[in-house]
C-alpha cells in the first residue's frame, strides 16, 4: 500500500483534478450555482484536506493521521484493536460512515449540545460540502490502496511466471 506521504500526494492531485473538473461545462451545467461559488469550493477543499490529514482510513494503525489527533488519538484505538489494518475503516461504504460518525458523536454532538445550537439551522449546502469533501478524500485513499494492492499482485504474478519459465529452461 502507498505510505502516508504518497497518500497525501495522491489526494492532493485528486483534489486538483476535481477543482479543474469543476470548471468544465459538464459541472457548470449540472451542479447548482451555490456549489460553484468561491466560498463553497474553499469549504469543499478544506474538508477534503482535513479528511486527508485527519480522517484517513489509516487511523486503523499508528499512522501520521492517527498521531495528528494528539491526546484525542485514543478515540481511534478501539478500531485498531477491533478491525485491524485495512479492516472496516478501509471498506468503501463502512469506512467513511464509521469515521464520520465517530467524529460526530465524540466531537460535534457535545459541542452542539454544550452551545445549545440548533442543528437544523446549519445550512444544508454547508453539510453537503463538508461531507462530500471528507468522503471523497477517504474514497481516494481506499481506491489508491486497492489499486496498489492489485498492481503488486499482478507484478508478483508476472515475476513468478517469468521466474518459472526461466527455471524450465
Ligand atoms: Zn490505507
Amino acid at each position: 500500500m502507498p505510505n502516508g506521504k504518497t497518500h497525501n500526494k495522491i489526494n492532493i492531485i485528486v483534489l486538483f483534478l476535481i477543482l479543474i473538473g469543476l470548471h468544465s461545462p459538464l459541472c457548470s451545467e449540472t451542479l447548482p450555482l451555490e456549489y460553484l461559488s468561491t466560498a463553497s469550493i474553499t469549504i469543499f477543499s478544506f474538508s477534503f484536506l482535513f479528511g486527508t490529514y485527519y480522517l484517513s482510513p489509516d487511523l486503523d494503525i499508528k499512522s501520521e493521521p492517527f498521531k495528528r489527533w494528539g491526546p484525542f488519538r485514543h478515540i481511534w484505538w478501539p478500531y485498531q484493536k477491533i478491525f485491524g489494518h485495512r479492516g472496516m475503516l478501509h471498506n468503501p461504504l463502512l469506512g467513511p460512515l464509521i469515521i464520520i460518525l465517530t467524529v460526530g458523536v465524540v466531537f460535534v454532538a457535545p459541542v452542539v449540545v454544550a452551545l445549545g445550537l440548533n442543528a437544523r439551522e446549519v445550512p444544508q449546502e454547508l453539510l453537503i460540502l463538508l461531507f462530500t469533501g471528507i468522503v471523497l478524500s477517504i474514497e481516494t485513499h481506499i481506491l489508491a490502496d486497492a489499486i496498489s494492492t492489485k498492481t503488486k499482485r499482478t507484478t508478483t504474478k508476472v515475476k513468478k511466471k517469468l521466474n518459472g519459465s526461466g527455471k524450465k529452461k
